[in-house]
């Protein structure tokens, strides 16, 4: 047993050591791909429930890794905050973007809103309210077409410091969604004086609707919530037509998801835009 014991533990700390080397050559390629613009952004379209109209989008980070491939941001943007690159990775997130956006619009495409996630760090940086202002002054985008989305962990850790922050980003004109609603801890109060426009419905709350009955009443409950404060509601992850039909009766305004469509690059995106409505 002993001998057993020792094996088990050798192994344990290999596989560690294993994490270790792998997690610490992630982050240098990390560096190296800011440096080498490896990110690319794909646009996933948000949809008006009762048309399918294409109303806005989410644009998601890709990494294309010259030799992993494409890298899911579930993996580097943990390391990426660690390590502060988010900050500047962010800020690339926005620019690009801006660009796009800007780009579609002077070849005369039916532009629809953008949302770019920021991360906490991202929102508690010196450079976010410049960063943000200088990409739109320099692409010429009209700000009505940025949309941000913060976790609602972002914005509820120091409310008094989330709430000014906010107010500015909405006075440079920005729609401002807080993400992944219902996993945080909310305080009501606090969410009923953020000058916010969007709350995201959680996948994870959505994924086994509509048999799911806890799924479900939570759902109900942040659809009363966010009527109540005047607010439109994205539902993310929205697979099926039994999670649409039961959303829409709900009256979600918005869906995003597979049904619809998964992130798309730039230029497919581009012909969903053109088509305009889906389903
Ligand atoms: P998120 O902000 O909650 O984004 C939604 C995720 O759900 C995306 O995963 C999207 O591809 C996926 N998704 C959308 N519809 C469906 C569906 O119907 N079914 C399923 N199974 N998944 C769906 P993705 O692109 O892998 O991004 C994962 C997370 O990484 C994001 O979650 C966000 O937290 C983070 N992330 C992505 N891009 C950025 C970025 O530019 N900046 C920051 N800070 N975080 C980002
Ligand atoms: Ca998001
Ligand atoms: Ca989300
Ligand atoms: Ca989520």
């Amino acid at each position: 047993a002993k001998q057993r014991g020792r094996n088990t533990y050798e192994f344990f700390t290999e596989t560690m050591q294993l994490q270790a080397v792998e997690r610490l050559s992630l982050e240098q390629d990390l560096v190296r791909a800011v440096e080498q613009s490896q990110f690319v952004l794909h646009y996933q379209p948000q949809v008006d429930a009762a048309t399918g109209r294409i109303v806005s989008a989410e644009a998601l980070l890709r990494w294309e890794h010259p030799l992993r491939g494409m890298v899911s941001p579930v993996q580097f943007i943990p390391v990426a905050e660690e390590t502060g690159l988010i900050v500047p990775l962010g800020e690339w997130v926005v620019m690009e973007a801006c660009r796009q956006m800007a780009v579609w619009l002077a070849e005369g495409l039916p532009v629809v809103p953008v949302a770019v996630n920021l991360s906490a760090h991202n929102f508690r940086s010196d450079s976010l309210l410049t960063s943000i202002a200088y990409a739109l002054e320099s692409t010429g985008l009209p700000s009505r077409y940025l949309h941000v989305e913060l976790t609602e962990s972002a914005v509820m850790q120091e409310p008094e410091q989330a709430m000014a922050t906010l107010g500015a980003l909405k006075s440079l004109g920005l729609m401002l969604s807080i993400d992944d609603f219902g996993t945080g801890y909310s305080s009501l109060s606090t969410l009923k004086q953020f000058p916010i426009d969007l709350l995201k419905i959680d996948r994870s709350f959505v994924r086994d609707l509509p048999d799911d009955a806890s799924g479900a009443s939570i759902v109900e409950a942040i659809l009363a919530l966010a009527h109540a404060l005047g607010l439109g509601v994205v539902a993310e992850g929205v697979e099926t037509l039994a999670q649409r039909d039961f959303l829409r009766s709900r009256r979600c305004g918005l869906m995003q998801g597979y049904l619809y469509s998964r992130p798309q690059p730039a230029d497919v995106f581009a012909g969903l835009l053109r088509e305009g409505v889906l389903r």
